[in-house]
């Protein structure tokens, strides 16, 4: 099936034509400057279409959501009342929703006989315990308003634990990992039995580790704080924009440019590297104490997939677990790959992930079930 993927952003539309029965990448673009260049998604999404081969046919659409609150477990196939239930959960994440709103509108004017499906980011964490995503706050704000930890990223997490149990040759349901997404957003996940049972992000994709240009983890009373200074909105700047990698060094919110930046004598881009990778510990430390063990840590994203040095310090800093680094497989770069010594496990694995195919395959899945 030739399965069109949209993933849109408030101002920029990703796409991507797949064959899911070969797997190969037809078409992959980029629109950017929506809003300003480029009127509207429905507009970014015609100038899509016109890059296509001519002998496409787009038989399916997959479009990425980030917020499927508990309304959306599942992939599912967008229908008016479905796109009804979408806007209500506009209020639980508005800064990420409604672009993906608008693509899928701008989608169905264009395409009106193509079926398709929204695929969240939120759905492989819809497994976790109430233990895990109930946060101590009075209870009437989780029962009415929904708030928790719903975390995201999901579609990555749940391709690369798949993908590690191959490389392990172990059935999935037998193993405890932690996978880290560590991209310009950042999560880490505790996979169970093949289920979330835990993951970093939060209500928002705010929560957790240290990211590009989020804060991760800080003390709520900083929000208060920044928000009776500068108000709200200019607090949510400073913490989803301005923060994380960025913020903290001054530098740059692209972890190339910390190396060159710390091997040049910055301080702060030192400072900056060693907060991020000594958060990245705690966090797998604390998942392998939630999972009380440890079968295989799996790294991916840009970082994951590309920074010799964060994955040697997360690894040799977790030696306690029996993690032994092997070197030299740890210097490739963007391939899968083990990178602790055969045979052992603990193992650490490098997983390139592949959240275009991951929802052109779980939306064919979908419409063919
Ligand atoms: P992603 O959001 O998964 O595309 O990841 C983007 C981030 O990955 C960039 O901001 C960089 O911090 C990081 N990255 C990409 N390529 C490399 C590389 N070769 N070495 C280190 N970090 C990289």
């Amino acid at each position: 099936m030739q399965v069109l993927v949209l993933n849109a952003g408030s101002s920029s539309l990703k796409y991507q034509l797949i064959d899911t029965n070969t797997g190969e990448v037809l078409t992959r673009g980029l629109v950017e400057r929506i809003g300003t260049d480029v009127p509207d998604h429905t507009a970014a999404l015609h100038q899509a279409m016109t890059t296509l081969p001519e002998t496409a046919r787009v038989e399916a659409v997959g479009h990425r959501v980030v917020h499927g609150g508990e309304r959306f477990s599942a992939p599912t196939r967008i229908t008016d009342a479905v796109l009804t239930d979408l806007d209500r959960l506009s209020t639980l994440a508005p800064l990420h929703n409604p672009p993906a709103l608008q693509g899928i509108r701008a989608a169905r004017a264009l395409l009106p006989a193509v079926p398709m499906v929204a695929v969240f980011d939120t759905a492989f964490h819809s497994t976790l315990p109430p233990h895990a995503y109930t946060y101590a706050i009075p209870y009437d704000l989780y029962s009415e308003h929904g708030l928790r930890r719903y975390g995201f990223h999901g579609t990555s997490h749940a391709f690369v634990a798949r993908e590690a149990a191959h490389v392990l040759g172990q059935d999935l349901r037998d193993l405890k990992l932690v996978t880290l997404h560590l991209g310009n957003g950042a999560s880490a996940a505790a996979v169970q039995g093949g289920v979330s049972v835990d993951t970093s992000m939060g209500f928002t994709p705010l929560e957790g580790l240290v990211m590009g240009t989020r804060s991760g983890d800080i003390d709520p009373a900083i929000a208060l704080w920044l928000a009776a200074k500068h108000g709200p909105a200019r607090a949510s700047d400073i913490l989803n924009r301005e923060s994380g990698l960025l913020g903290l060094s001054g530098v740059s919110n692209d972890l190339r440019d910390l190396h060159r930046a710390a091997l040049a004598g910055a301080d702060r881009a030192q400072l900056t590297l060693q907060v991020m990778v000594y958060r990245l510990r705690k966090q797998v430390g604390a998942y392998a104490a939630a999972m009380n063990g440890l079968d295989a840590l799996v790294f991916t994203g840009g970082i994951g997939e590309n920074d010799p040095w964060v994955r040697a310090q997360v690894v040799n800093g977790l030696s306690f677990l029996g993690f032994h680094l092997d070197e030299e497989c740890n210097e490739r770069r963007g391939q899968t790959t083990r990178i602790t010594l055969a045979g052992e496990m603990p193992a650490a694995l490098v997983i390139p992930t592949d959240e275009e195919g991951e929802i052109a395959r779980q939306t064919a899945t979908t419409l063919l079930a």
